[in-house]
Order: structure tokens, then sequence, then C-alpha cells
């Protein structure tokens, strides 16, 4: 639905309609990315000021930049670990969590390793990329399993080494090029058919997670993009509103708890 009918709303009033497809939709569906994290202080992989600035992502979020570097993969990882550890979770993951409990059909997916979807009480939110707080065997040993959680290994001697076979030890999250854990991609893949999808704070630049957009709007959903700039799915989508996500879900939820006390009995 390229140009959808909204496009032309400004400001309260596309959140006035979008607040009112929400409370009538059957299922709703959230991919988030990064944005949606930098008001608690986590830098995004892309734009100014980033932890990444002057070195590409792909160089040490992939196989081939860790063997290149892995000392410094894990110094960058201990970075992140530190302050993703500090951060706070913002009102775009409160919000997200209420409606997590509340929405009867409503699916989170994040690109996000940070966890705080999870610790803003999201329930059942589908990570796509993993934690931060992962990490596996960089030669695949055969007696460790294939990621593990280890909030330590950070603080250990770096590289730190796998407690099974003493190989190198890598950062667990989802790289560059790694296939999607599973079981979260497969209900991600579900969850793109549904009523309102809403993309919130992603440059949409990373596949399969991306492509999901384009799905759900094949798939009929009304397709809503919450982000500070254009992406590549911007042209694709119905509506986009050029605001935080902090601010752009706390108005929503605003509208959506009103509808909800005048629908109430
Ligand atoms: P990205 O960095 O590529 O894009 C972030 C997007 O968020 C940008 O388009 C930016 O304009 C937008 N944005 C910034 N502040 C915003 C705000 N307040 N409200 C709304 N939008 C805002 O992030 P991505 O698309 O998630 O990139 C993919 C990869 O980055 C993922 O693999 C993810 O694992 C990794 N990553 C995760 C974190 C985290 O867990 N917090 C942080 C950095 C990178």
């Amino acid at each position: 639905m390229a140009g959808g009918i909204a496009n032309h709303l400004e400001g309260e009033e596309a959140l006035d309609a979008l607040a009112e497809r929400l409370a009538r939709a059957r299922r709703v569906t959230a991919l988030t990315g990064a944005g949606v994290s930098a008001a608690s202080g986590i830098p995004t992989f892309r734009g100014e000021g980033g932890l990444w600035r002057g070195r590409d992502p792909k160089t040490f979020a992939s196989r081939e930049g860790f063997r290149a570097n892995p000392k410094l993969v894990w110094e960058l990882t201990r970075e992140r670990r530190e302050l993703m550890a500090r951060a706070e979770p913002n009102r775009a993951h409160e919000v997200l969590a209420a409606w997590s409990r509340r929405l009867p059909r409503f699916t989170l997916i994040t690109q996000n390793i940070d966890g705080l979807h999870e610790r803003a009480g999201t329930i059942g939110a589908l990570r796509l990329h993993g934690s931060i707080w992962d990490v596996a065997c960089a030669l695949q040993c055969e007696q460790a399993p294939r990621r593990w959680r280890d909030r330590k290994a950070h603080t250990r001697r770096l590289p730190p080494k796998c407690i099974y076979c003493g190989g190198l030890l890598r950062p667990g999250q989802v790289s560059f090029g790694q296939r999607l854990p599973l079981d979260a991609a497969l209900r991600a893949g579900m969850a793109v058919d549904c009523d309102v999808f809403l993309v919130i704070g992603t440059s949409a630049e990373v596949h399969p997670a991306a492509g999901m957009i384009g799905q759900a709007a094949q798939a009929g959903a009304f397709t809503c993009e919450i982000n500070l700039v254009d992406t590549p799915a911007s042209a694709i989508i119905d509506l986009a509103l050029r605001r935080p996500a902090e601010e752009v879900l706390d108005a929503l939820e605003t509208r959506l708890l009103a509808f909800e006390a005048q629908a109430a009995p």
C-alpha cells in the first residue's frame, strides 16, 4: 500500500487515526530497533554519536571481524555491556510492555540486544538478534551449547576462553551473516500477519528483519513507521510519524486508554 491513505495526516490528527486503528485491531505487531533505546542513553548503530562511529559494524559484528581482531571485538563488547547494564527502560519500552500485557494479540519483535524490553516487563518479546549477555564458543566445540548466558565474560582477561574447550569465546549475539534463532524467527514470521504493523526506531537496513515490513504490508496490515528520519522502508509504509518513539508511544497510549475507558461498561 505505497503512499497509503493516512500519509497526508499530520501531528495530532495522525495520532488520533492510528490510535483508533490500534483500538479496533484484532492483532497488532511491533518491530523495534536501536532507536527505541536511544532515549535510554544507548547509541544507535547508525547516526551521530554512536559507539560505532568511524567503524563499520560489519568489521567487528561478524565472524570475519572477530577472526581479525578478537580482542578489539571484546573491548567493544565490554563497553556496550557496561553501558547497557547501566541503562534504564524509557517510556517507549514501558508502553510496549503495557500493550504486551493488555492488548489481546500483541507481538513485540525486537532487533535489540540490550534486554530493556524485558526489563520493562514485556511478555513474550521475540529477540531476533539474541542478547548482549550471550556468548558462544568461537570453535563451535562439541561440548558447548550453541550459545549460553555469561554476564561476567567481559570482566575476565580479554579475549576470554571457552569454559568447555579452552578455545576463544566470542560474543553470542547474532552477527552479520548468521542465521536468526529459529523459534523467534518462526514466531515473528507468523506475527507479520496482523492488522497493524508498527516499525519503531529501526533503520530498516538489516535483513531479514527489515523484510518483515514488506511482508506485513503484503499480508494486508496497515503499516506505520515511527522514526526521526526516512528509511528504505518509508516508501512502502502507510503512515510515517517523524517524532521520537518515546513521545509517539506515550501519546498513543494516552489515546488508547481513553478509548478503553469510553468502551468500558
Ligand atoms: P540502527 O542503528 O541501524 O537504526 C536506528 C534507527 O533509530 C535510525 O533510523 C534512527 O533514525 C532511529 N532513531 C534514533 N533515535 C530515535 C528515537 N528516539 N525514536 C525513533 N527512532 C529513533 O538500528 P537497527 O535498525 O536496530 O540496526 C540493526 C542492528 O543494531 C541490530 O542488529 C541491533 O542488534 C543492533 N544494535 C542494537 C542496540 C540495542 O540493543 N540497543 C544498539 C545498537 C545497535
